[in-house]
């Protein structure tokens, strides 16, 4: 067993019971945090915990919820915002799908945005209240590198992960100054379930461009011990996500003015 360094409070994570969430747990344990774990194979999760509680010595509870019912979402939320040791919100739970727009499932669809955005969305609003109102805590959202290549996979999968982009740009502005940390991760292809759970065949995939799940979670964790505010595990040089950033704050000054642009000007 592994002493844990120190007592960090607890961390909240969903979509624990495999991949990414699973190895966040495992990394966040080895930290010292003791640990809520949340998804919809309870045994999965009592597995992982009995594991992490034996090799770590922290507390590990269990909580099984699908996060596309409103019920399992209510008592999610209700217990992040009445449990003052959470200190770590990973909303990491999420799931893909394959194909097209025209032709989509709707009913898939519909899953994946209760899933992908409404509870994450309602998940980060109750963190930041909480967090907020304690001037401490960390928010990390996956999100994906697809928020920034759209064209490259599933468009409402794509879409999905530039709102969480999104939302996080905006909470952090929102709520930084009261001492809450947050954090966007974009992983590139990360080798777990997900594919085969959407049911994409990955045989054909470069194996140049899948990183192992580890790896993965060690660098957005350094990430976020450096502060940043978004991590993109793969990328080797950050100046090229900063000129992205430049390059949107220069659009800034214009992107809302009291006359169109000449160009427009040709309507008779
Ligand atoms: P994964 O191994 O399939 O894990 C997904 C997790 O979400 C599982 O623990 C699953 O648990 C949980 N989950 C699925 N539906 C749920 C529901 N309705 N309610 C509650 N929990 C649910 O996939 P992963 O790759 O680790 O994905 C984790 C996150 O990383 C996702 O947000 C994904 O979009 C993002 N991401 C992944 C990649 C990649 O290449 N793997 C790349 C970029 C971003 P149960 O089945 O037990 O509920």
């Amino acid at each position: 067993m592994t002493t844990p360094q120190t007592t960090q409070g607890k961390a909240l994570i969903t979509g624990a019971s495999s991949g990414i969430g699973a190895t966040y747990a495992e990394r966040l344990a080895r930290r010292g945090y003791d640990l809520l774990l949340v998804a919809r194979d309870q045994q999965r999760l009592e597995q992982l915990a009995t594991q992490l509680r034996a090799g770590h010595g922290i507390k590990v509870e269990v909580l099984k919820a699908d996060l596309t019912q409103a019920a399992d979402l209510r008592a999610v939320e209700q217990r992040l915002s009445s449990d003052a040791a959470i200190s770590l919100l990973v909303n990491n739970a999420g799931v893909a799908m394959n194909g097209h727009l025209a032709g989509a499932d709707s009913d898939k669809v519909d899953a994946m945005i209760q899933l992908n955005v409404v509870a994450l969305t309602h998940l980060s609003a109750v963190a930041a209240t909480t967090f907020s109102k304690a001037g401490r805590g960390g928010i990390i959202n996956l999100a994906s590198v697809v928020a920034l290549i759209p064209e490259m996979f599933n468009a409402v999968y794509s879409a999905s992960k530039a709102y969480v982009l999104s939302l996080t740009q905006t909470l952090n502005h929102e709520i930084a100054a009261s001492g809450v940390r947050v954090q966007a991760v974009l992983p590139g292809l990360t080798r777990t379930e997900i594919w085969e759970r959407a049911g994409i065949d990955d045989s054909g995939l470069d194996p140049r461009m899948i990183m192992e799940v580890g790896e993965m979670v060690d660098a957005a964790l350094a990430g976020f011990d450096q502060g940043e505010l978004v991590t993109i595990p793969s990328l080797p040089d950050v100046a090229d996500w900063q000129a992205v950033v430049q390059a949107r704050g220069k659009l800034g000054p214009n992107l809302s003015r009291n006359e169109a642009a000449a160009r427009y000007k040709v309507a008779g």
